[in-house]
């Protein structure tokens, strides 16, 4: 029989009659001939809790015990969705990750999928269960012990699961209807679209749009998922929500799809440091070693051999960089007069796989934000993304100036 993944965020899966709806969608589909994977989450706001436990407990946390503590709020919707499906006479048992196996690295906290046996849930549905209800998020490390995936991880084990099982298509319930070509928070003529491609859905995620984890989407993308995510709170259609799909699967495709934000991002500085071959990777390698997250980087010309280097990375990395850049200068390895952090910015970006085709989409972008008399800072591009750091201030009213200047609210 086809397969379905089904995975229910925490929200679809808040209370006991949220889990008792969510089963009864999940019904719908068995009826239809389908066997079914149901990933679920943890209740809303549980995996929080567990996290605040763990913090409470053990500020410098041995990463092992935070996943034992942390994977449990997903243990106790699998059985419960099991439970309450079987008292709907749909046949359904639970997995936790070790039990599928979910094998994983060991890189705890964050670990990532390496390899899903499905042999097991395999020889169930062939012995007739109809759903295999499998905690999300979690899974086993090669010394056999528990891993977690990171926050959002339940996306990545639902499109995993769907790549090992083949299935016909991943579902992703959650609370909101689809994925908008903005946030409808900040501008109220946003769009929902009824599809977007893998790149472009990428780059939203990764940009803040926080539907999906960025991980999912990347392993939807390499074993070609067809990825939909939909609201539980809405009448079950084959049609509802968005599609993350194929750029090929994708008729009509305007050059800009989507106006993302980040409202975390800082811009840091170094003033004059010497131009000299090295001069980045001496900058960028301590950088990385600390773990900053490096995004958007610019060195301007240089004058008598020396340069400014600018670079922008999450606002709560700031410390952490500005550690790393004065141990780097005390070991004589970098030289700067100064170094300035802005932490009053913000990054828009414009996303399209069409603009791989279309000239003209950065000049637009920037005139537009001239228009409004918004002063751009930083300039990054990528071949489907042109990014801008400007003013925190300013940010919402770049992300609607630029979306009315892509027309993005009018459909055809
Ligand atoms: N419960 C986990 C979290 O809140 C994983 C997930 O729901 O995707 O991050
Ligand atoms: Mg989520």
């Amino acid at each position: 029989m086809p397969v379905l993944v089904m995975k229910f965020g925490g929200t679809s899966v808040a209370t006991l009659d949220r889990i008792r709806r969510a089963a009864k969608r999940v019904g719908v589909e068995v009826a239809k001939g389908y066997d079914v994977i149901v990933i679920v989450s943890a209740m809303a706001g549980e995996t929080n809790k567990l996290v605040g436990y763990v913090d409470e407990t053990s500020p410098l946390y041995d990463a092992r015990e935070y996943d034992a503590v942390v994977s449990s709020g997903e243990n106790v919707t699998a059985g419960l969705m099991a439970l309450t499906l079987q008292e709907m006479d749909v046949p359904a048992r639970s997995w936790q990750g070790w039990q599928v196996p979910v094998k994983t690295t060991s890189a705890h906290s964050q670990a990532r999928i390496e390899d899903i046996v499905p042999d097991n849930i395999r020889a169930k549905f062939a012995e007739g269960m109809r759903v295999a209800v499998v905690a999300g998020f979690q899974g086993v490390s090669p010394e056999g012990r528990i891993t977690t995936l990171g926050r959002g991880g339940s996306d990545t084990t639902a499109v995993a699961f769907a790549a090992a099982f083949q299935a016909e298509r991943c579902d992703i319930y959650t609370d909101v209807d689809g994925v908008y070509t903005t946030d409808p928070r900040i501008c109220d003529k946003a769009r929902k679209l009824d599809r977007i491609a893998f790149e472009e859905m990428l780059e939203l995620a990764s940009l803040g749009a926080k539907v999906l984890q960025t991980r999912s989407v990347e392993l939807a993308m390499r074993y070609n998922v067809k990825l939909r995510v939909l609201s539980s709170f809405e009448e079950q259609s084959d049609t509802a929500g968005t599609l993350v799909c194929a750029e090929e699967d994708i008729m009509e495709s305007k050059v800009v799809n989507g106006v993302a934000y980040s409202r975390d991002e800082a811009k840091m500085t170094l003033v004059s440091v010497a131009d000299r071959p090295g001069i980045a990777a001496a900058i960028f390698g301590p950088l990385s070693e600390a773990g900053v997250n490096v995004d958007m980087i610019i060195q301007n010309i240089s004058e008598e051999g020396r340069t400014d280097m600018t670079f922008s990375c999450p606002t709560d990395q700031v410390a952490r960089a500005e550690k790393a850049l004065h141990d780097a200068k005390a070991r004589g390895e970098i030289n700067f007069h100064d170094l300035i952090a802005d932490t009053n910015v913000a990054k828009v970006s414009a996303v399209g796989i069409g603009m791989r085709s279309q000239s003209g989409v950065a000049a637009r972008m920037f005139k537009t934000l001239s228009d409004e008399g918004i002063n751009i800072k930083v300039i990054a591009t990528s071949e489907i993304k042109i990014s801008v750091l400007i003013d925190r201030k300013y940010m919402e009213l770049a992300v609607q100036a630029l979306h009315d200047a892509f027309a993005l609210e009018k459909t055809g």
